[in-house]
């Protein structure tokens, strides 16, 4: 059941796997199987050895004992676990989920059952807040004992059960050169991969999913590939940030900034992700900064102006291209949401905000998207958008049919940028060696979404073989 092969280890990878049900058996063959981990050198380096110290003590345990048996699978997206009201359930034990709600339904809930809005408070800052972070209701001290007894009843804490834990590095001992993959088992047997990446100036960023797979079909996405799954709930949206900050609590630095660019389209599930985000803005709360809470879409329009009205967290759009032919063939949203419209709308519902600028994501594809011309019409599109652009190197996935642009020819689209006037950043690829990157992320089953029909000209770019 558990395993580290000699393979893993060269690259620098730690595993900790469990099926998806879990035994006493396996938490406590885990369990001894954790207390004898070699750390790879990456994560020695870099302070990590107390956060696993950590995890060995007290997060891998409890998250694999907090958990419930695995329940069937359920097709239908609003079925499970149903959001009734404000309040997540679990249907099978009419339980609420703490961590799918607001303040507000928390402390609706919590007065529903004869308590005062002052022991929501304490409840809510358990959960959140001073490096408690309770999964469970041993771990709410100081909470009247009448109190613990109706959330032990009525409640439950955790929404994911944690699976695996892997470092990905290229061995060196580079700050910005690794990064950790967490695996969650989610409760209908699904998984989902939630990435931490350190970077420097002590700034370290979690990356959580918001859906379980996607249905955008972007073409140079592995995720995409996957087809969409299901919805992920608010729960276990934060549930992610969370489960990171615990993870990480011990090192300088901890987590800073949360960014919505795992699995999933976020607008695609906009009332979690929202729900989501605001929770974990709260400042009784995790009390991220919301300007350190980012999502990142591929222009679904209504729900980007939904996003900016009711959200005051950050916003990244994924650009890609900078013609609607191209952009029609690799991110097919935009047949509905074309480039003019997205970026239209982007002009208009920036203008009144203060201060406010959207990152444009663009990951270079060579001979696709990564043109002078092509740098020349991005100066021209953005024009008039507060705004700064990613430039990302393409992370290589099994099947995809794309090239790496070379980071020679990165410099100089970035350079006609950066005279055109824009503020200009570059994102070159980690974690590559084991599919821990930006759209890397995720397990195709046997149906997958379509390859789009490939236009004329780019189809010398593309390689033969695929
Ligand atoms: N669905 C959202 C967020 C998840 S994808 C979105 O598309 O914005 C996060 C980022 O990864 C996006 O900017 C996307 O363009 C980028 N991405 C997807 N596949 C990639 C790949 N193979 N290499 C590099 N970046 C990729
Ligand atoms: Fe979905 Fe984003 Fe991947 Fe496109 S890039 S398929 S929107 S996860």
């Amino acid at each position: 059941m558990v395993s580290l092969s000699t393979t893993m280890r060269r690259l620098g990878i730690i595993t900790v796997t469990n099926s998806a049900v879990v035994t006493p058996t396996l938490i406590s063959s885990t369990a001894s199987f954790a207390r004898n981990l070699t750390l790879p050198s990456p994560l020695r380096n870099h302070g990590l050895t107390n956060s696993i110290r950590f995890l060995k003590s007290r997060s891998l345990l409890s998250s694999l004992s907090c958990f419930s048996s695995s329940a069937a699978y359920l097709p239908a997206l609003d079925e499970f676990p149903s959001t009734k009201g404000s309040v997540a359930m679990r249907d099978d034990k009419k339980k609420v989920i703490l961590k799918g709600m607001s303040y507000a339904s928390l402390q609706e809930w919590v007065e529903s059952h004869g308590f005062r809005p002052g022991q929501a408070m304490m409840l809510w800052k358990r959960l959140y807040k001073d490096n408690i972070w309770a999964e469970n209701v041993d771990q709410l001290e100081g909470l009247n004992k009448d109190f613990k007894r109706m959330i032990s009843e009525h409640a439950e804490f955790g929404a994911l059960s944690f699976k695996d834990v892997r470092s990905a590095s290229d061995g060196t001992r580079k700050v910005n050169k690794w990064m950790l993959q967490i695996l969650f088992t989610l409760d209908d047997g699904l998984v989902i991969e939630t990435v931490v990446i350190p970077c420097d100036r002590g700034r370290t960023t979690v990356c959580v999913s918001s859906q379980v797979g996607c249905a955008m079909n972007c073409q140079f996405c592995y995720t995409g590939r996957m087809g969409l799954k299901r919805n992920l709930t608010a729960a276990e949206i934060v549930e992610q940030a969370v489960y990171a900050r615990r993870l990480l609590s011990h090192e300088v630095g901890s987590i800073t900034n949360v960014v919505f660019m795992g699995m999933g389209e976020p607008f695609h599930n906009i009332d979690n992700v929202i729900k989501a985000a605001n929770i974990m803005v709260d400042e009784n709360g995790l009390h991220f900064s919301p300007r350190k809470v980012t999502v990142s879409t591929s222009g679904l329009v209504p729900q980007l102006k939904r996003f900016l009205r009711e959200c005051n967290c950050a916003l990244a759009v994924s650009l890609n291209a900078t013609t609607d032919e191209v952009r029609n063939w690799i991110m097919p949203i935009n047949r509905k949401y074309k480039l003019s419209l997205l970026l239209e709308t982007l002009r208009e519902e920036l203008s009144s905000r203060h201060k406010y600028k959207v990152l444009f994501e663009y990951v270079m594809l060579a001979g696709v998207n990564d043109s002078m011309e092509d740098a020349k019409r991005l100066v021209e599109l953005v024009q008039g958008i507060p705004c700064k652009i990613n430039l990302i190197q393409f992370n290589p996935h099994s099947g995809s049919q794309f090239i790496q642009t070379d980071e020679d020819k990165m410099i100089k689209f970035r350079n006609v940028l950066a005279e055109g006037g824009c503020t200009v950043l570059m994102r070159f690829s980690r974690g590559n060696d084991q599919m821990a990157a930006c759209g890397q992320l995720g397990m195709l089953g046997a149906i997958q979404a379509p390859v789009m029909r490939v236009p004329e000209q780019f189809r010398t770019a593309l390689k033969a073989s695929v």
